[in-house]
């Protein structure tokens, strides 16, 4: 058996777009008959007047009503299955970030399919067998460490399930396995970063890292320069979310240039948040996305409230399953200073691209006297001395003058030392709004 073949499932892969088309309309018309089977759907359904049976085609899939985070939480845990409760083998619970927790249900089918995907994504980039892959993230309720985990097992790594944090442990299994490939968040990585600098690491001579995976939370072109740079790998973005399986819905091929949606899993519409009426091709707007490919638990017309874009034109790959932009955040990250919109990647651009400037930040929001104040706290550089007050001014200075010419207001900047910022387990928390 030939190893170098070009795609993992190249049928797929390769399919023309007026192939995957045919493809998405018969999933999508058997997925509507499945979702009529689901407590939640039937309901919503016969509110809205809609008998499946007019649903001939997939351009009525836009008289289905939305489908939201909220709609989960009110129908937690059951009301969203197809199936009988003995066909399912796994849950996952949503880590609830921004709220009350969300079940989604997976059949021995999804948790094959899903491994699929998830074969192809690392496939896509130039994993395997042979490589070593550490999946550095949390394994348990959260999607990502399971959810590489199968892939990565499927693909033929050899998987070392070392979990998040424990920084020493990663750094050993490192050296003594010689990994090759990791799967990490990105504020992880920039934390690790520190952990390796302390330690004298110098990745590029002492580790045999070459590609790392990155994702679960926004972070910027500025953090995947630097980890390339100091740990010596290509990174690759990863985008997922607990809703539509986890990891495995977008990611980026060797050209780095947009994620690919997998489109015989996912229909993908890009919506305007305010009025749900789809944005012009190649206009930024809320990512929406169908199940087509999923037995458990489909979901239709997923509000992700992720904001991103169809990147126009074909990948020099070979797949022409449409790409996606870097996600900038979700709709509801964004926060109003001064009649400002910001969001925080647009914080995180500004200070990564600045040498002095550490692997941590935050931003701070206050209201003072009715006056709103902006404080962006910014570790820095253990390169940088940190007695010399003329030299933190004017590095205060220049953070402040970009910010301003990045956000067009001008935020409080307070410098703080290496490892001086609180650090979370899971995902980073980049604003601390205190103004409510
Ligand atoms: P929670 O909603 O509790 O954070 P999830 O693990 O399901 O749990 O998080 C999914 C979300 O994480 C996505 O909706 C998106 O906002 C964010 N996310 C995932 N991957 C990326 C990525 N590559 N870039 C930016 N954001 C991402
Ligand atoms: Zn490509």
């Amino acid at each position: 058996m030939s190893r170098d073949k070009e795609f993992w499932n190249e049928e797929v892969e390769t399919l023309s777009p007026g192939e995957i088309e045919a493809l998405q309309e018969d999933r999508f018309l058997r997925m509507v008959k499945q979702a009529w089977e689901s407590p939640f759907y039937r309901q919503q359904w016969i509110r809205a007047g809609i008998d499946p049976e007019d649903i001939k085609g997939i351009e009525d899939l836009r008289k289905l009503p939305f489908t939201t985070k909220q709609d989960l939480r009110d129908f937690y845990p059951h009301g969203f299955l197809c199936v009988p409760k003995d066909r399912l083998v796994r849950v996952h619970i949503s880590s609830g970030t921004t709220g009350q927790a969300t079940a989604v249900f997976y059949t021995r089918a999804d948790i094959a399919a899903w491994a699929e995907l998830m074969a192809r994504c690392m496939y896509m980039t130039g994993a395997r067998p042979g490589d070593v892959f550490q999946n550095m993230t949390g394994y348990g309720l959260f999607t990502g460490g399971l959810g590489f985990h199968y892939g990565a097992e499927l693909l033929g790594l050899l998987t070392v399930p070392s979990g998040a944090g424990n920084s020493k442990r990663q750094l050993q299994l490192m050296k003594d396995l010689g990994t090759t490939i990791i799967h990490i968040i990105p504020s992880y990585a920039l934390r690790f970063m520190d952990y390796l600098n302390e330690n004298g690491v110098e990745p590029r001579k002492d580790l045999n890292l070459r590609i790392a995976y990155l994702g679960a939370e926004p972070y910027s072109e500025e953090v995947r320069r630097r980890v390339e740079e100091f740990y010596g790998v290509k990174v690759y973005n990863s985008y997922g979310l607990s809703e539509m399986n986890g990891p495995g819905v977008a990611f980026e091929c060797s050209y780095q240039k947009g994620m690919h949606i997998w489109e015989d899993a996912y229909i993908v519409e890009v919506v305007d948040p305010e009025t749900g009426e789809p944005v012009p091709e190649g206009e930024i707007g809320e990512l929406v996305l169908t199940t087509i490919n999923r037995e458990g638990m489909p979901l239709v017309r997923y509000r992700t409230r992720d904001l991103t874009r169809i990147l126009p034109g074909s990948c020099p790959c070979g797949r022409n399953h449409r790409r996606i932009d870097r996600i900038q955040g979700r709709s509801d990250d964004m926060f109003i200073v001064k009649g400002v919109n910001i969001f925080p990647i647009q914080v995180e651009q500004v200070l990564m691209a600045i040498p002095e400037v550490g692997t941590n930040y935050r931003i701070v929001l206050k209201r003072e006297k009715n006056v709103d104040e902006m404080i962006v706290q910014v570790e820095v550089t253990d390169r940088i001395f940190i007695e010399d007050m003329r030299e933190l001014n004017r590095l205060k200075g220049k953070i402040q003058h970009e910010l301003k010419s990045e956000l067009l207001i001008t935020p409080l900047v307070e410098l703080v030392e290496p490892n001086g910022l609180p650090r979370e387990e899971g995902k980073a928390v980049r604003l601390i709004d205190l103004r409510k």
